[in-house]
């Protein structure tokens, strides 16, 4: 198994060539050759293996260069019950992705399929645990260190906090805006002691934090000097290791391989509904693939209309589903790679529009780049948007009728699903955060607190580590050189 540019022009690589590495050198983002094909039979195997073994075999299938022993010790250790521990109440932990049946009448299903278990209580740790532990391993085996930079307003920096703690040959500096995330995600960074993890409040808003992360990015020396990488979510094995929970969702749902089920995505970068867009390349029966979106619709525009069109940071809302406050879907392209049947001379021609023009358009008729918004059926995708007030009726309405809290983000899902839900194919929403991430919504809609997991109940009292700085290059850079142990 090799991995080429969706742009066309990279050479190919291995897996463990380009898990440390973001963008392919062209611009383009990687992807598989080939898509690894499923069979029924081992659909049939698969149906009773735990989650671990579950990951073990889809994942061989991609990290072809990674030995097989080393491979399933990464699994076992990363999706056990003691790391994904977070579950509510009857929920067993032992499933890593438990499965929940909300709503069975006429014979349709609705289900939640539970992907917040972890330490952090976003579905980003299924994918970052995994990266932690195979980034120390390839290090190790290579005696090579790595500093992780990046920049969060909230979920992704403390899920590689999370994944990266006590790791070593990994130190992880890591960018937000100073008092701008709330209360909850502010201590679940801050108060981690580890010594390999930095912390620096940046006196500014996220889009300081990242053009200051994108001045360094382009400091090639500095970069290669300092050993800087990135975790962000066009990394590979972040979206391949997504693709293991669709498999899960689909095996734990159905009795046979001639069902089929949808899943329902509550969407920003495209990451994780990319990894479902791979499954259901892969083989897996999957029937539609819905995008939920925000009031920051620029995926529900693009599969409404065949018109993908970015917004500029000041044309995007700051709303109570943040994670997915995002007007440039920065995964998208592994789509239109497949949608343009890997025509990477066009993806390149279609990105580089994006970037002088902020999009493109594949609707057919007089003045459009292409027409392939008709083959979008192929692929199975659907999508919808929500709203702050459609969040707030739907978190009272699965409160009431089924006494489960559910957070805004996977509030969006819910709302989106319900419009597209068939008989006879159980739609799988898939829960992105507990709601205790998002306590001041929750208050909004129900009139108290969230529960919070064991353990959570007092992070904002925990001492804090971190550093504040001004929103200034030069100064990172310094900072960054003098805690690099290089
Ligand atoms: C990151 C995130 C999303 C969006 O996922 P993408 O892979 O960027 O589409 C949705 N919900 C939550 C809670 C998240 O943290």
């Amino acid at each position: 198994m090799h991995y080429v540019s969706t742009r066309g022009h990279a050479a190919a690589q291995k897996f463990s060539e380009i898990l440390l590495g973001g963008l392919a050198p062209d611009g383009g983002l990687y992807l598989p050759a080939e898509y690894p094909q499923v069979t029924g039979a081992e659909l049939d195997l698969w149906r009773s293996l735990s989650y671990a073994d579950l990951a073990y075999e889809v994942l061989r299938k991609f990290a072809t260069d990674v030995p097989a022993a080393d491979l399933k010790a990464l699994a076992h250790k990363t999706y056990s019950a003691e790391v994904y521990r977070n579950v509510r109440a009857g929920d067993d932990a032992g499933q890593i992705t438990p499965l929940r049946v909300l709503e069975e009448k006429d014979g349709s299903k609705l289900l939640l399929q539970a992907l917040s278990n972890g330490p952090t209580l976003a579905f980003k740790d299924m994918a970052m645990q995994l990266l932690g532990n195979l980034f120390e391993y390839t290090l190790a085996k290579n005696d090579a260190k790595l500093n992780i930079f990046g920049a969060t307003s909230g979920d992704t920096g403390s899920a590689a906090e999370y994944a990266m703690r006590g790791k070593k040959g990994i130190r992880v500096f890591m960018l937000s805006p100073h008092k701008k995330m709330s209360a909850f995600q502010t201590a679940q960074m801050f108060s981690l002691q580890d010594p390999n993890i930095f912390n620096i409040a940046v006196e500014g808003v996220f889009d300081d934090c990242q053009d200051m992360v994108k001045a360094v990015s382009n400091d090639h020396a500095f970069k290669a000097s300092q050993k800087i990488g990135t975790v962000n979510s066009i990394n590979w094995a972040r979206v391949v290791a997504q693709v293991v929970y669709y498999f899960r969702g689909y095996l734990s749902a159905t009795t046979g391989n001639d069902q089929k089920v949808s899943f329902t995505v509550p969407s920003g970068n495209f990451g994780n509904i990319c990894a479902g867009h791979i499954a259901r390349m892969m083989g897996l029966p999957i029937d539609k693939l819905v995008a939920a979106t925000n009031e920051n619709d620029v995926l529900d525009e693009f599969f409404r209309t065949g018109i993908y069109r970015v917004r500029k940071s000041a044309e995007t809302y700051h709303t109570s589903s943040p994670s997915m406050d995002i007007s440039k879907a920065s995964n998208f392209e592994r789509f239109i790679h497949d949608l343009l049947d890997g025509d990477s001379e066009r993806v390149r021609a279609l990105f580089h529009k994006v970037e002088t023009e902020g999009g493109f358009n594949l609707a057919g008729g007089p003045g459009s780049d292409g027409d392939e918004f008709a083959k979008i059926g192929n692929f199975g995708f659907q999508s919808g948007k929500s709203t702050h007030q459609d969040r707030l009726d739907t978190i009272r309405d699965i409160e009431q009728r089924y006494g489960v809290t559910i957070d805004t983000h996977t509030a969006d899902g819910v709302k989106v699903a319900r419009e597209y839900v068939t008989p006879g194919v159980p739609m799988i929403v898939l829960e992105t955060a507990l709601p205790a991430k998002f306590n001041e919504t929750i208050r909004e809609a129900l009139g108290r607190d969230a529960e919070r997991p064991a353990g959570f109940e007092n992070i904002e009292a925990l001492p804090q580590r971190f550093e504040v700085m001004a929103a200034d290059v030069a100064q990172v850079k310094a900072f960054i050189a003098g805690h690099t142990g290089l």
